[in-house]
């Protein structure tokens, strides 16, 4: 069966975890900042930590973070639990990446920070966008925290380069869904050494060191990640995950959905076991990303003749880390597609203001909720020859 996703875990990442050398979390910060351009690099235990840390870092509290209703629901939380308000903006339904109309007004005087989010790896306007905080800033006398959120898009470029670059500080996350994995964790880049040195000694301040329980603990989930994605086995894992609720017990840990919740060790500083395995990870970042595109453009291609499907758009500078189109009937599909071996998410599958924990907030959001609805999300982290050949098999005949 075609999986999902695939984090490109095999048995040489499990060993170079086992048997890494110390000090691998500082140069995988380095080698981070210097593969998108950065200046420095923070290491955290999640993507979710790292944007948490910055607010708190930075003393921003009891304030409006403006961000999009459509993202993970993890960074709506990482706001509230800093003690800020997140101010949900809808989405462009042709990119599924904030209106920047709306966002424009959604920024007020209580505004402290704002999230852009590359939402499946398109790069959203990165001039306009600063234009718009600069704007603001200068309009209600105070800093703006520009905060690009890189975790969909982490080399997506806009005009030539990094859209990591392009504000105050980037955030990363390396869970096993992401471009490029390392186990867990997150990073915050910055273009500039003294909010990053302000940054560091915040977090070394705050959060507990790394223990060898959680370095095994970690050993143990990339072990049962690796052998779940094992292609002899896949199956299996689909049947466990999509037929019964079996894997639940094991994700629920890490991402709840409907309650504003944070895995019990966020606070416990990323391994040198973890950062191991980012580092192995990095050097086949271009071939990844080759790969996401190759199979972007197939489905781009294969696609066309399904006339109520609306595919997103092929765009200069994406990375797709998911490559989506809306479909009227997204569980006949579903099925459909995988009575033929193939396994289709459904990502995003909820728009953050209508999630139970931001309910009270009234501030629903259309376009998110349709996307959340019809999105399905089609494989593209296969080698592009074996999703070629499937599309021949089953949409060309
Ligand atoms: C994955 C993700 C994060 C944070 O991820 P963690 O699971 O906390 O490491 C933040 N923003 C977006 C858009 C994401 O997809």
């Amino acid at each position: 069966m075609i999986p999902r996703f695939s984090p490109h875990l095999d048995i040489a990442d499990i060993s170079e975890a086992l048997f890494h050398r110390a000090g691998r979390v500082e140069e995988f910060e380095k080698s981070i900042a210097q593969q998108f351009g950065a200046r420095v690099g923070v290491a955290f235990p999640y993507g979710r930590t790292a944007q948490w840390a910055f607010f708190k870092c930075m003393g921003i509290e009891g304030a409006e973070i403006v961000m999009p209703a459509y993202t993970c629901s993890v960074v709506a939380h990482a706001v509230s639990l800093s003690g800020n308000h997140p101010i949900f903006v809808d989405i462009d339904l042709s990119d599924y990446n904030m209106d920047l109309d709306q966002f424009e007004r959604a920024i007020t005087e209580r505004t402290r920070s704002v999230i852009a989010t590359h939402t499946f790896g398109y790069p959203e306007n990165c001039d306009r966008i600063r234009e718009i905080v600069e704007t603001k800033s200068q309009k209600f006398g105070h800093k703006i925290w520009l905060m690009q959120d890189c975790c969909h898009c982490f080399g997506a470029k806009w005009k030539g380069d990094y859209v990591g670059n392009q504000g105050d500080v980037a955030v990363y996350a390396f869970n096993v869904s992401k471009h490029l994995t390392s186990i867990f964790g997150g990073m915050l880049t910055f273009p500039d050494e003294g909010t990053a040195a302000k940054v560091r000694k915040w977090r070394d301040e705050n959060l507990a060191p790394a223990t060898w329980t959680k370095a095994l603990k970690r050993m143990l989930y990339l072990g049962a990640v690796t052998l779940a994605f094992d292609p002899r086995i896949y199956k299996a894992t689909w049947f466990l995950s999509e037929r019964t609720k079996f894997l639940n017990r094991f994700t629920k840990t890490f991402h709840l959905d409907s309650q504003i919740h944070f895995p019990g060790d966020y606070r416990i500083q990323m391994t040198d076991t973890e950062a191991a395995v980012g580092l192995k990870k990095l050097p086949q970042y271009d071939s990844i990303i080759r790969t996401r595109k190759e199979n972007a453009e197939a489905w781009f291609d294969a696609l066309s003749g399904q006339r109520d499907w609306q595919r997103a758009p092929l765009v200069e500078g994406a990375t797709y880390s998911h490559y989506v189109v809306r479909v009227p009937d997204r569980d006949a599909v579903i099925n459909d597609f995988a009575a033929k071996n193939i396994h289709l998410g459904n990502l995003i599958q909820y728009s953050i203001p209508d999630l139970p924990c931001y309910a009270d907030l009234n501030q629903s959001c259309p376009n998110s909720k349709l996307a959340s609805q019809s999105l399905i999300n089609l494989p593209v982290t296969e080698p592009s020859e074996r999703i070629r050949r499937w599309i021949a098999k089953y949409l060309k005949s």
